[in-house]
């Protein structure tokens, strides 16, 4: 039962399938010969720009600051999928509101769940049970999620297998070097400040892989509540272990994040907003953390500089 969970529940085993008959046709009927994918997440985008390079034309759904939990397919981006020769989505329920409209697509064309080669023993279960969809935290996992879709691209575009190959090599280097870093930045961190507040439960794998505490308001989906149980728990927290600083999250209102920091305040505890963290999507395109390099440095950096 668990192992549906991972993409669409029932509906992941009518996706598996259909990709199965989807495969063997090319359908690359795109005027200037490129590959047109379609993906759900920036995060997403990003790793297919970064391994398809001029072979794809890549088309993301989701921009910067917006909430994948609770994203629902506009027309427009029912159209963007219609016309896509690939589609790549992250699975796991990332996209809860999303399931109907890639298993319909997922009857003519290949949609891929890039979190599917994640091993089950290295997914995180969530306290309700079901798995933890905020794989790309973890740099190790985002790579073999990168290699889902080198493996999706060379699937669906055969010819050009050498480059994908190649791209998907120097992309997965960056990827090494980039998993370094994030270990000897937090490394800096002093023992007892190794706890990261946010607003919901996008941090877990990234506190698994880093060795950081990772405390969220709300629940791994944003579409749960937190109540005032839950803020005076954190504000206890923070207050027993002088936790200097908390954030806030680009895709999540801040108030909650809020009214933790104003109820320390009422216990005479100062606590200080550390900053702004990317969670589920990535910064403005053009910028630094529009790139999935970029979120995951400026993440690291913001949580060094509150903490240290
Ligand atoms: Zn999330």
């Amino acid at each position: 039962m668990k192992n549906w969970n991972r993409t669409l529940g029932v509906a992941c085993m009518a996706v598996m399938m259909l990709i199965v008959s989807a495969c063997g046709s090319t359908n690359s009927d795109s005027d200037n010969g490129k590959i047109k994918v379609t993906a759900t997440t920036g995060m997403i985008a990003d790793a297919v720009k970064n391994v398809g390079g001029e072979h794809v034309e890549v088309t993301g759904l989701m921009g910067p600051g917006v909430d994948p939990h609770l994203y629902k397919a506009s027309q427009g981006d029912i159209r963007k999928l219609d016309q896509a020769d690939i589609i790549f989505y992250n699975g796991i329920y990332l996209e809860g509101k999303m399931g109907d409209i890639l298993v319909k697509m997922a009857s003519d064309k290949p949609v891929i769940a890039i979190a599917e080669n994640v091993g089950d023993s290295q997914l995180l279960e969530t306290v309700d049970g079901a798995y933890d969809p905020h794989i790309w935290f973890d740099v190790q996992l985002w790579m073999t999620a990168v290699e889902s879709v080198r493996d999706g691209l060379i699937k669906q575009d055969p010819e050009h297998k050498e480059d994908y190959e190649a791209q998907a090599t120097a992309y997965l280097k960056k990827l090494e070097d980039l998993d370094q870093y994030v270990t000897e930045q937090i490394s800096t961190i002093p023992e007892d400040q190794l706890v990261m507040v946010t607003a919901h439960d996008a941090f877990t794998y990234f506190g698994e892989a880093y060795g950081m505490e990772v405390v969220g308001l709300q629940g791994i989906s944003t579409a749960s509540e937190y109540g005032l149980k839950d803020v005076q728990k954190i504000v206890d927290l923070l207050v027993d272990r002088e936790i200097k600083a908390v954030f806030i999250e680009s895709s999540v209102p801040k108030r909650s994040i809020e009214a933790v920091v104003e109820g320390a305040k009422a216990k005479g505890h100062e606590v200080t907003i550390g900053g702004e963290l990317f969670s589920d999507a990535m910064g403005e395109e053009g910028t630094e953390e529009g790139t999935y390099l970029g979120m995951v440095r400026h993440n690291v950096d913001t949580l060094v500089e509150a903490l240290k």
